[in-house]
């Protein structure tokens, strides 16, 4: 089974922290879906045949789409793609999109799951990060979705935000835990290279918050969650049982997935590629039959660091079994090796066949993860 992800590059404005490929040129809407389109059949042969079981739209910002959009993009869809009954089809919106009307329309649609970005409820920060919407339209939105029948949320917020205290991150955490969302993703801001956020800082502007506190907001996040009944099943994921974001955990898992639209990455387990970031060029070479894409082919070794990377991030941890015959004795002792010192300081922990990072563990997972991939001498 694998998962489709479909990039929606369009943004009313760009948020100044944000590095993902997106452009404010909603002029060219109509084209770049009829590219996107033309681009899911022309590679409808990628995943060979396998069962659809996840749909992504993502952004950007896909709820800037109108409804004959959608409608073109479903049609090709199920038109060439053989997608499961039971799969789950997120879409990604602004809360400040998200009128009655809207998620209305949203509903004539497959989707059964929405993530929205709201990132934080504090009016103060959202300006400075240039959100388009404010606390009040977050919470609107969110309950116009349930009342219209959304029964899988998800919410994205940020921590480590400029100015951020203990206290506004709890305040965040309380409002976030009252709405009861089936799943939150948290991710710590980071300073991109080039982005308007990171010539702020470099203009002594805005001030990054400091180490302690860093660890201190994800401990609370961690503690909140855990207990208001949240799993932490990823490094950033927590979900209330049994809501797990498939589409993601596919990526954890090693599927394979098909990524349609401008900067989308595909996966088919030998060999992995991505189109071009430009719009113009995105959409001419898919006009002209000429796809604009880079490909690397996956040698034995980037696998290898590929498998620690994600299977360390989740809960389930990675699986020994899956390490010696995925890719062999020397690997697995190597891996072995390196992870011993951390099983000593009980930092990583074997449960059956899993080799998964403790509580303690999670805080150091990028240390962890590093030691543990292979090096070319
Ligand atoms: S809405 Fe999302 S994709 Fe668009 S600029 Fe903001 S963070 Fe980036």
């Amino acid at each position: 089974m694998a998962g489709i992800y479909l990039h929606i590059p369009f943004c009313k404005r760009r948020c100044i922290y944000c590095d993902f490929f997106s452009t404010t040129q909603s002029g060219q809407t109509d084209r770049y879906i009829e590219a996107l389109c033309a681009e899911l059949e022309q590679r409808k042969d990628y995943l060979e045949d396998e069962e659809i079981e996840t749909v992504y739209m993502g952004g950007g910002t896909p709820s800037q789409l109108q409804e004959k959009h959608f409608e073109a993009l479903f049609d090709t869809l199920y038109h060439h793609y053989s997608i499961r009954l039971d799969a789950e089809i997120t879409i990604e919106a602004n809360p400040d999109d998200l009128h009655p009307t809207y998620i209305r329309m949203l509903r004539h649609f497959p989707f059964n799951r929405l993530s929205m970005g709201i990132q934080t409820f504090n009016d103060a920060t959202l300006s400075v990060l240039q959100r388009r919407h404010n606390a009040r339209q977050a919470l609107e939105a969110f309950w116009n979705c349930r009342e219209a029948g959304f029964g899988n949320i998800s919410i994205d917020l940020m921590y480590g935000l400029p100015g951020e205290t203990l206290a506004t991150w709890q305040a965040d955490l309380k409002q976030a835990v009252t709405l009861h969302p089936e799943h939150i993703s948290a991710y710590h801001l980071i300073y991109e290279e080039g982005t308007p956020l990171w010539k702020l800082r470099e203009q002594h502007r805005v001030n990054e918050i400091d180490e302690d506190l860093s660890v201190n907001l994800f401990t609370e996040l961690i503690h909140t969650l855990k207990n208001a009944g949240y799993e932490h099943y990823e490094i950033s994921n927590f979900c209330l049982p049994d809501k797990y974001s498939r589409h993601n955990s596919s990526y954890w898992t090693g599927k394979t997935y098909l990524g349609c639209g401008a900067s989308a990455h595909s996966y088919n387990g030998t060999s992995r590629q991505w189109n071009i970031a430009s719009l113009e060029k995105y959409i001419t070479g898919i006009e002209n039959h000429k796809p604009d894409f880079e490909k690397e082919e996956l040698d034995l070794y980037t696998r290898y660091n590929d498998f620690i990377i994600t299977s360390l991030r989740t809960m389930w941890g990675m699986s020994l079994t899956r390490l010696k015959t995925g890719f062999g004795e020397k690997l697995y002792d190597y891996c072995i090796h390196l992870a011993t010192p951390h099983l000593q300081q009980h930092t990583l922990q074997q449960t059956g066949d899993f080799l998964k990072l403790t509580e303690q563990g999670i805080f150091i997972s990028d240390s962890i993860m590093s030691d543990l991939l292979w090096v070319e001498d």
